[in-house]
């Protein structure tokens, strides 16, 4: 046996290991300092309050966190756009889990920053496997996880305030009126909101709020997940009166 053939085979199975039914993708960003939010909005920060030994001879670590609700892999609660919706904490856990449509446009949207996901993206999807079910959460890759944590790359700006020089992809409000119209659950996809950056009056936001469909936002890995058959689990913070919160979101594969 050569040296180094157990480090190959040891690599050969961790990359094997997502393909097995069962698996569990984390479709999370992890929040540091480096994660993205909003020009306008407070960022994650982490203020350790204690790590090393204490006098009463104990390994001891806590730290304070703040943020914005809306910032990395969160939910918007549909009363983020529309009043009188569920806030965060009243959203029924069943909505949380459920089965998932991936569409990938990632060839299309690479293109073009202020790229729209349109209603043929999802009748084309539709046409190659099934109709989108009542419940079913739609989630679609454009590809711009890849550009994490790169600001300039995945905003268009790292400016501050600069909410002009917005440019990623999001879905068209024709889009969100057929996702209404099947019924789906929650919307999500690998950009800062499900309304593209260039948009002024954030009509897939307020289409989407009004008919009580979560947004899943910053979504991380939607290339690991086959097109139908994962099921995902959205577990936001239970923020009483919440308009969104940070989200641990994770899909197992079929
Ligand atoms: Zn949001």
């Amino acid at each position: 046996m050569t040296k180094g053939l157990i480090p190959t085979v040891l690599i050969a199975i961790a990359v094997a290991l997502p393909l097995h039914a069962g698996t569990l993708v984390d479709l999370t960003h992890s929040f540091d300092a480096k994660t993205i939010y909003w020009p306008t909005a407070k960022p994650f920060t982490l203020e350790v309050v204690h790590k090393g030994p204490t006098p009463g001879g104990f390994w001891y670590e806590a730290n304070n966190i703040c943020a914005a609700e809306h910032g990395g892999t969160h939910v918007d609660a549909p009363v983020h756009f529309a009043k009188g919706q569920w806030t965060v904490d009243q959203i029924p856990p069943e909505r949380l889990i459920g089965p998932v449509a991936v569409i990938d446009v990632s060839k299309r949207a690479l293109k073009n920053p202020d790229y729209l996901i349109s209603a043929e993206d999802i009748l084309a999807w539709e046409k190659a496997h099934a109709a989108i079910a009542p419940g079913t959460m739609a989630f679609v890759y454009t590809g711009w996880s890849k550009k994490w944590p790169n600001k300039k790359a995945y905003l268009g700006t790292d400016k501050p305030g600069d909410v002009a020089n917005l440019h990623f992809p999001g879905f068209s409000p024709e889009a969100a009126n057929l996702l209404v119209e099947r019924k789906i659950a929650a919307a999500g996809l690998d950009t800062p909101s499900v309304d593209y950056g260039q948009s002024k009056d954030f009509k897939t936001h307020v289409i989407l709020a009004a008919a009580n469909i979560l947004g899943f936002e910053n979504l991380n890995q939607l290339d690991h997940l086959p097109a139908t058959g994962a099921k995902v689990y959205a577990l936001p913070m239970k923020i009483a009166g919440g308009s969104g919160a940070p989200l641990r979101i994770f899909a197992e594969l079929p």
